[in-house]
């Protein structure tokens, strides 16, 4: 009889010796340590655990202490607006006197691509008449806040502004501080201006813009007395500080969004000289120049002052 190959028959063995281990039963569980049994029991509250829970909270990250910004100085406060009941030409819509927000504008409504041009401290006898021929040469409406000592020295030329269809808002009557004044003399800066106005067109307005936009909250109940609405600006070109053209037509033109209350001087040259660049390129960007009234959906500013005389009285008591 034929011996096996040995060497054949050692391969088979081992082959099925390396099945045997490959398909062997995994180990029991319950031969392996129970791994999930170790979590801490619950600690009644108020008794801690010795152990602190591990927590799943990524650790803090150290975020550098940066010192608070110095506080912004109060933006002009915007109140809504009450619109004032239509009532017939020729009356003002007076705001309840009592404790009724002063309407306070700083912007329109951004809804189109209207703004509004302001010209402050006037009227100026040789610039307002030029600032009024660039506007008529492109059929632009503008709103001139007039200096009440200067309408009195100048009243012709106030009644051109206004023949030319613009609009006239107060600018206080010497263009002092009213923040620090008294009620007395606060009600004497805008009584004493719309007195001067009234001279010089025949009507006041319910307009008014602060020298330097501040004022205190003595003024409010002048401000509800006359039925004014508080005009400030959101675009500032500096025309009072820096008296470059260029300076203050780019700056015009770079911080100018729908809505835009635009704040110029019609006292400075160069103002005057930056006056064509602001308007030709404005009004090619598709804007449209509106007065402070039509941006900020005030009624027509007409008031006949038969029966304001607060400001006469107060000032000629004085004198
Ligand atoms: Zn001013």
């Amino acid at each position: 009889m034929k011996r096996p190959d040995t060497p054949a028959c050692a391969l088979i063995l081992g082959f099925a010796a390396a099945l045997a281990l490959l398909y062997a039963p995994a180990p029991s569980r319950a031969s392996l340590p129970d791994l999930t049994l170790a979590a801490p029991r619950e600690t009644p509250l108020g008794a801690p655990s010795a152990i602190p829970a591990p927590s799943l909270a990524p650790e803090p990250l150290a975020i550098p202490v940066v010192p608070p910004e110095p506080p912004l100085p109060a933006p002009p406060k915007e109140v809504a607006a009450e619109k004032p009941p239509s009532l017939p030409a020729g009356e003002v819509a007076r705001l309840p006197a009592a404790e009724s927000p002063v309407p306070s504008f700083s912007r329109g409504s951004g809804d189109q691509k209207h703004v509004a041009l302001t010209f402050d401290d006037g009227p100026h006898p040789i610039i307002t008449p030029r600032v009024l021929d660039e506007l008529r040469a492109r059929g632009v409406k503008a709103t001139f806040f007039v200096i009440g000592e200067r309408v009195k020295s100048y009243p012709w030329v106030l009644r051109q502004v206004v023949a030319e269809g613009h609009e006239i808002g107060n600018h206080s009557y010497s263009h002092r501080l009213l923040s620090g004044m008294s009620e007395e003399m606060i009600r004497r800066e805008v009584g004493d201006t719309q007195a001067a106005i009234r001279d010089a067109i025949g009507y006041e307005t319910c307009l008014f813009r602060p020298p330097y936009g501040a004022f205190q909250p003595n003024a409010n109940a002048i401000f509800r007395e006359y039925g004014m609405n508080v005009i400030r600006w959101s675009v500032d070109p500096r025309d009072w500080r820096n008296r470059d053209a260029m300076l203050i037509s780019n700056r015009v033109m770079r911080e100018s969004r729908n809505g835009a209350i635009i704040l110029c001087h019609d006292i400075h040259r160069a103002t005057l000289q930056a006056l064509p660049v602001i308007l030709d390129t404005m009004l090619g960007e598709g804007y449209v120049f509106k007065t402070v009234s039509e941006l900020c959906g005030l009624p027509p500013l007409r008031i006949i002052t038969a029966s304001h005389a607060p400001s006469r009285s107060a000032s000629e008591a004085k004198n």
